[in-house]
């Protein structure tokens, strides 16, 4: 199958550093050169001016702090990024890899500076996706680098294809919506002396990402009129701007829209919003419940939801996403719902939610090894149906799953689905079946006792099939070994 993004990965884009553009004057923090390898001084926040504290004391993962203002009506935003990058691997890293995925569009990424501790580089190259930054001096493992990186984003209109081909387009606007998804650029995963950057696909998600601390301090340039914002960190308001945190999270999600109708909901202490369009008032709400519903079934089998809020969205594309604390539904889901819990917005909210623990907490390979996700949050949508709604399990097999005949082999990569549905119906579907076999085969007990010794073991981690299986073997002295032979192509 063609790859639509083919002609952007092709174009080399020369970007000209300009000192005296400072897109963000009112987010431009002093600049401190530190030296690398030494503790970094925190960022002065936006309308304050000293540090309150620092939070590198113990620092293990990456820390994002994103200035942005959002230009609604013109689709663009002016965006001042500060990335801490920690070096927990055990090689000295002369350069650092970085996804800018807005860059497969032309014209939408536009880079006005970037610094590495303070100091400005022009030791890198940009082609398609890929940055790659050339670092003055070798970081060390367990030191520090600052990345300063400065840029405007000019949106892409998100024009929907056939959903039966490609993916959903959601990074843009639409009449009604802006989209930021993957909207910065994020160090990649470095595993085993390789960078983890794998290229984009027609359906599927190609993205690996760490885990990493983000502030996202957001204003608008016409603040009367801005739009009502839906985000993957809990909102605090600061002065002119809005500061959002979120921490060990995989990535930051933005949906902004002057009509968004929003209901919340409290699970404990987890605030719950549901954002979306009018007439779809009672789909809206049954998507707050059935996500509410979900934090605590999944909080039960699993482990514990990490955030302090999620934000669910009603989204102008065909499918449902998920990103840390934030998840899309389809606006079709909204329009198609009927009122009762047997359709497409309860079990794709059950799954969407099922990802802020198979995904967003334990993380995996999305390109390679992308059943590793999906299986499992396939599968808890069953275990969401058996506990809220007992008597509609059969029907959830036949109508989500059977209905489908699934065939295929459930460890695929994306780039081997041979289209979206066989792909779906063998990283998702075959692998439901495998999860409801392999349960039979070695009883509720220990398949649950794994699945939560799994969570524990994977949980801020980017784990591999073998993982799981290891996990698995672990809890069962039962010969699953045909079972992994018949939905495998691997052996584990
Ligand atoms: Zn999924």
């Amino acid at each position: 199958m063609r790859n639509k993004y083919l002609p952007f990965l092709v174009i080399l884009l020369i970007f000209l550093l300009s000192s005296s553009a400072k897109v963000v004057a009112e987010f431009t923090s002093p600049r401190i050169p530190i030296l690398v390898g030494t503790v970094p001084p925190l960022a002065t926040p936006v309308g304050t001016s000293a540090p309150t504290a620092n939070p590198f004391s113990e620092i293990e993962l990456a820390k994002y702090i994103l200035n942005t203002t959002i230009d609604y009506d013109a689709h663009a935003l002016t965006v001042s990024e500060d990335i801490y990058y920690p070096n927990d691997s055990a090689d000295p890293l002369d350069r650092l890899v970085l996804a800018v995925v807005p860059n497969l569009w032309e014209g939408t990424f536009n880079l006005t500076s970037l610094s590495v501790d303070g100091t400005a580089v022009t030791t890198f190259s940009l082609n398609g996706q890929r940055l790659e930054i050339t670092l003055p001096a070798a970081l060390q493992p367990n030191a520090i680098v600052k990345i300063n990186i400065e840029y405007i984003l000019n949106l892409p209109f998100a024009e929907q294809e056939d959903p039966n081909i490609s993916r959903p387009r959601i990074f843009g606007y639409t009449t009604r919506q802006m989209n930021l998804t993957n909207w910065y650029p994020f160090v990649v995963p470095y595993i085993n002396g390789e960078w983890v950057l794998h290229e984009p696909w027609v359906y599927g998600e190609h993205l690996v990402y760490d885990a990493a601390d983000y502030e996202v301090n957001l204003n608008f340039t016409n603040p009367a009129s801005a739009p009502t914002v839906a985000a993957s960190g809990f909102p605090e308001k600061i002065d002119n701007y809005t500061r959002y945190t979120i921490n060990a999270a995989r990535t930051f999600a933005i949906s902004a829209s002057r009509e968004f109708q929003v209901s919340t909901l409290q699970a404990g202490d987890v605030t719950i919003s549901s954002y979306y369009f009018s007439p779809s008032e009672a789909a809206g709400q049954a998507a707050l419940q059935t996500s509410a519903e979900s934090i605590k079934v999944y909080g039960e089998h699993f482990g514990p939801y990490p955030h302090k809020s999620l934000a669910v969205v009603m989204g102008d594309f065909n499918d449902g996403m998920e990103y840390s604390g934030f998840y899309y539904l389809s606006r079709d889901f909204y329009s198609l719902y009927d009122g009762t819990p047997t359709n497409y917005l309860t079990f794709v909210a059950a799954h969407e939610t099922a990802h802020q623990w198979w995904f967003d907490q334990v993380a995996n390979d999305q390109a390679l090894q992308p059943w590793v996700d999906e299986t499992l949050s396939t599968y808890s949508e069953y275990i969401y149906y058996e506990t809220i709604y007992p008597d509609l399990t059969s029907w959830w097999w036949r109508y989500r799953i059977d209905f489908y005949k699934p065939q295929g082999l459930v460890d695929i990569s994306i780039y081997e689905g041979n289209g979206f549905r066989p792909y779906t119906n063998a990283a998702y579907f075959q692998g439901a079946r495998f999860m409801e076999e392999l349960r039979r085969r070695i009883g509720d007990e220990a398949f649950f006792a794994f699945l939560q010794d799994y969570f524990a073991k994977g949980r801020g981690r980017i784990v591999t099939a073998n993982e799981f299986f290891r996990v698995l073997g672990q809890h069962t002295s039962a010969d699953y070994s045909d079972l992994v032979k018949k939905y495998f192509k691997n052996t584990y």
